[in-house]
Parts: C-alpha cells; sequence; structure tokens
C-alpha cells in the first residue's frame, strides 16, 4: 500500500501468521473492550468523551519546517504545547527527514534511512504523532529497541516512532505501572530486586516493555502476559483506551495486540506480581546461563524461529542437528553458540539476513519435514 493511498494503521509487520492450529489465533478486536478505570498517566488536559474516553484536542494548523529547524530538532524538545496537550505544528517542526538510519535502531544494526523520524517521551507526545500521521495519511512505525524487527535495506517509507515512554510507579507492593517504553530489562531486574516474582525472565531481554506487551516476550516457563494486570493504549483513532486483562488474550509469542486493527500503540502496562523472597537469586542464575548459551555480545534480534509446538525439541536444536551452525551467508550467520540466533558478522544487509533464514527455513523442512515459522518481524519498506 503506497503512502498516498492512505496507509491508515500501524503496519503488521509478521512475515508470517500464527499457525491456525493454535488455540489462541483468533481473537479479533471484539475481544478487546474498553473499561474506565482511572488514567493515571495521561495528560490531564486530554478530554475525557461522555463515554469515559479519552478524546484529543483539535488538531493546529501545520507548518513546514525550515532546515535550520530540521537541523535543531535533532536534540528532540519537548512536545507538548503550553496547554500540555496536543500540538501537531510542535510535531511537524520536530520531525526529522530523511536523517535516521534504521540500523541504529535496531540491535542487529540492519536497515536503510527512513523518510521521518521522530522520538517521543511522553503518552501526549506518541498519541500526538498518531494523530499527525492519520491526519497527513502517512504510514507508521512504533519502534522500542529493535530487538525484535529486521528493517529492510531500503529503509522506511513513513515516520518512525522512536518510544522512549518510560515512566514508572509502583502502585502498591508487588503492583507497578510503567510507560510502554521502559527498558524491559531493567524493569525485570527492578522487580526481582524488590523482591517480587514474575518478571525474573526479564532480566535478559534488551526490548522494551511495549515490545515485550506487544511481542508477549518470554523465557524459562515465565511470559509477559501472565503478569499483566492492564494495558493502556492508543488507537488509530486517537481514542485512549484502558483494557483490562481478561480484555486481552496472550499466546506463545503472540498477543491479540498483534491482531487488532485499530490498535496505532502501547502507551503503559500494569504488572501484578507476587513476592518472593528468592526471585533475585533465581534471576542471577537465568542470567548467568544466558551469558553461558547465548552470544550475548553480538548483534542479533535473539532467537529467529519460534519453537514448533508439541514437538519437544527446540528450532535452535533443529538447526544444529541440520549442520546449520556457522553456515553465513555474506554478512549473516548462524551464531556457532545458539543456532536459533542469527549474527551480523560483517555489516550484512538485509538480503543477507532473509537468504540465511530462508535457507535455514528450507534444509530444516528438507531434513527434518518441520516447517520453521518465524519470531522476529521483518519490516518492509513499505506496506
Ligand atoms: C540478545 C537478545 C535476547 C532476546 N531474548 C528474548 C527472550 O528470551 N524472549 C523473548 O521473547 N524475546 C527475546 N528477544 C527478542 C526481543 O528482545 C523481544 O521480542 C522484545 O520484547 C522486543 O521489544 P522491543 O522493544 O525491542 O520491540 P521492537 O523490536 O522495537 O518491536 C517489535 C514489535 O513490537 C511492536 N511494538 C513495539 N513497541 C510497541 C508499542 N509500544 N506499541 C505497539 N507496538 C509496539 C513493533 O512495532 C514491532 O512490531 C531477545 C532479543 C535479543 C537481541
Amino acid at each position: 500500500m503506497g503512502v498516498e493511498e492512505g496507509a491508515k494503521q500501524q503496519i503488521n509487520m509478521a512475515l508470517l501468521p500464527l499457525p491456525s492450529s493454535s488455540p489462541l489465533s483468533s481473537p479479533t478486536t471484539s475481544h478487546i473492550t474498553k473499561s474506565n478505570m482511572s488514567l493515571s498517566f495521561l495528560p490531564t488536559s486530554l478530554a475525557l468523551s461522555p463515554n469515559n474516553h479519552l478524546l484529543l484536542s483539535p488538531a493546529s494548523k501545520t507548518i513546514t519546517p525550515t532546515k535550520e529547524e530540521v537541523a535543531l530538532s535533532s536534540t528532540p524538545p519537548p512536545l507538548v504545547g503550553l496547554d500540555g496537550g496536543v500540538d501537531l505544528s510542535l510535531i511537524d517542526r520536530s520531525i526529522l527527514r530523511d536523517h535516521k538510519c534504521l540500523k541504529e535502531l535496531s540491535t542487529w544494526g540492519i536497515g536503510g534511512p527512513c523518510k521521518y523520524f521522530i522520538q517521543v517521551s511522553r503518552p501526549s507526545e506518541l498519541v500526538s504523532a498518531i494523530r499527525y500521521c492519520e491526519m497527513k495519511r502517512i504510514q507508521y512505525l512504533i519502534v522500542g529497541r529493535g530487538s525484535n524487527c529486521l528493517f529492510d535495506d531500503r529503509g522506511f517509507d513513513g515516520l518512525v516512532i522512536l518510544n522512549r515512554l518510560d515512566q514508572f510507579e509502583v502502585i502498591e507492593p508487588g503492583v507497578y505501572m510503567v510507560g510502554s517504553g521502559y527498558p524491559f530489562n531493567r524493569l525485570g531486574v527492578r522487580c526481582s530486586v524488590e523482591g517480587y516474582s514474575g518478571l525474573e525472565f526479564a532480566g535478559g531481554i534488551p526490548g522494551t516493555v511495549g515490545g515485550a506487551v506487544f511481542m508477549n516476550a518470554g523465557a524459562n516457563e515465565q511470559d509477559t502476559g501472565s503478569v499483566i494486570d492492564e494495558v493502556e493504549i492508543v488507537t488509530t483513532e486517537g481514542e485512549v483506551q484502558r483494557l483490562r486483562r481478561s480484555d486481552i488474550a496472550f499466546g506463545y509469542r503472540w498477543s491479540s495486540f498483534q491482531e487488532m486493527t485499530d490498535l496505532a500503540a502501547i502507551l503503559s502496562a500494569r504488572f501484578r506480581l507476587t513476592a518472593a523472597e528468592k526471585s533475585r537469586e533465581r534471576q542471577r542464575a537465568l542470567l548467568e546461563r544466558r551469558r553461558r548459551t547465548q552470544p550475548i555480545r553480538e548483534r542479533t534480534a535473539g532467537s529467529v524461529f519460534r519453537n514448533p509446538l508439541n514437538l519437544g525439541i527446540s528450532a535452535g536444536e533443529l538447526i544444529e542437528l541440520a549442520g546449520l551452525k556457522g553456515f553465513e551467508i555474506g554478512g549473516a550467520k548462524v551464531s556457532p553458540l545458539h543456532a536459533n540466533f542469527f549474527i551480523n558478522f560483517n555489516s550484512s544487509t538485509s538480503s543477507d539476513m532473509l537468504l540465511l533464514i530462508n535457507h535455514v527455513k528450507e534444509e530444516v523442512h528438507r531434513v527434518f519435514q518441520v516447517q520453521l515459522k518465524e519470531e522476529m518481524r521483518y519490516v518492509p519498506y513499505r506496506n
């Protein structure tokens, strides 16, 4: 879909849909209902509609930036207008044009320039950036740490919104309200140090809270969805909604957010953990195991493939048994340490990585008749 044809929603970049056999593969947006609970993370100046949904104030006139303004905007100014609400002209002036390379935003270190770029650090800025794109019919993409994304060598033909909403609040012991741009590993360590269990696994995951909720990140028999209490989102219409846990479905590296057609972005999440004295000790052991078994110092995006369901063997083991450890194409290679991690070891392009991914899939299928499915998400230049 071209930009001018009106790419209205956040792009859904999954290479492959969830297998239809999954019991959790079918939730639709009808599962996502709205609730009217307190909205502690939102700018107070946003209006509340009669049905308790937050509404954005009317858009202001847009202006085109001068070259000097574009250059100045490399250090993002606060984007919130004097009234604390939405100011789309400020958004317009803060957008970097043709300057940002996506390889800087991805743990793989791969990806060309994006047409437009903005970094947001407050919910109102993120909501305004989305509203701006909707108004101008520009396709957009929310990026956290880019630790699960393969960006294209040509870049992205739209606005990349780098999410740095890093609010953090302890609501009550063991209950945390966290901005979606907050580092997920920092959250995991913080909760464990405070003696709460449920996010020990997060200590080794270099993403953001929003990315972890969207992907339902998990490891070591734990996952994000299991400790979610509620999630605050903004829709493509610019409406802020608070979803209860019962409104959301989570599966293996899957959340209903991935299929929600009117989701623009996750703004924050509330986690409810249980007290456990040995939480930090357990986390330390998990981190130590990661250090031994995963190439954590290399440029990777974590596991490339999902583990096949009900086979009793992991994707990494299948790749290793197919003799592919260390296999290279261009600057991309299968990690000799963990075969489900693919490394950008020498200026890999997205084409190198995609070729490697396809080759590994074909080989595993040829040898074991098992069809591997990607966990990482490929972001095309244009949707
Ligand atoms: C060394 C390493 C180890 C890893 N280990 C694990 C592991 O053990 N378990 C695991 O599950 N994953 C693991 N990963 C993968 C990755 O860290 C997780 O999937 C993480 O949750 C992605 O978060 P992110 O912020 O980087 O998301 P990104 O890569 O930035 O984005 C991923 C997807 O989420 C969407 N998204 C991001 N933020 C938002 C938001 N606020 N609202 C709506 N959509 C959003 C993006 O648009 C994109 O589609 C690992 C990665 C690395 C590099």
